[in-house]
């Protein structure tokens, strides 16, 4: 009589305990030879956080960030209403601008940003700082994008929409690039 059982499941998983194989605690079928370099706990690949110092497990990683991260509500504040700001400001000027520059334009206020929102608020930094900033640089915005939007919901081609977006995308991206850098 032909074996028709389905599969013992313990079989189609790797061994338990060969050598030093280590599972992560969060993925438990991922079998790793990783561990985190400060408290030793096994991590998978997915797991693991590059820092300067070596692989961490993301709540090493976290501990550290809540000493690092010092920012006040206010700071917040502070970081979404002069990124408000700037984009309010950037994006006048690039309209006057013509189309090349206007990425430059959009890189320059992108890094001026985190500086001025450093020297308003000593450098603090916070968790969802960068939060506040994507916030500020939309509102800052609308008042350019909103018109085109107009425009176009009244029968314009949708192409007058790119140039404003995309200047918007490089400032996003310069300034979030800067804030979510590896800060530990
Ligand atoms: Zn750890
Ligand atoms: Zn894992």
């Amino acid at each position: 009589m032909p074996d028709t059982s389905p599969p013992d499941a313990s079989s189609l998983t790797l061994p338990a305990a060969e050598g030093d194989t280590l599972y992560c605690p969060v993925h438990p079928e991922r079998a790793t030879s990783l561990r985190c370099n400060r408290c030793g706990r096994p991590m998978c690949v997915a797991c693991a956080v590059p820092t300067p110092v070596g692989y961490r497990c993301r709540e090493c990683v976290r501990n550290q960030q809540d000493v690092f991260y010092t920012a006040t509500p206010l700071d917040l504040v502070i970081a979404a209403a002069a990124s408000a700001g700037v984009s309010l400001a950037a994006n006048y000027v690039a309209g006057l601008l013509p189309l090349f520059l206007m990425l430059f334009l959009a890189a320059a206020a992108g890094g001026l940003l985190p500086q001025i929102i450093n020297s308003l608020t000593g450098r603090r930094r916070g968790r969802y700082t960068y939060l506040a900033v994507i916030a500020g640089i939309v509102i800052g915005a609308l008042p350019a994008l909103l018109p085109n939007l107009q425009f176009i919901l009244l029968g314009a081609p949708p192409t007058a929409l790119v140039w404003p977006l995309l200047f918007n995308a490089v400032l996003l991206a310069v300034a979030y690039g800067w804030f979510r850098r590896p800060s530990i």
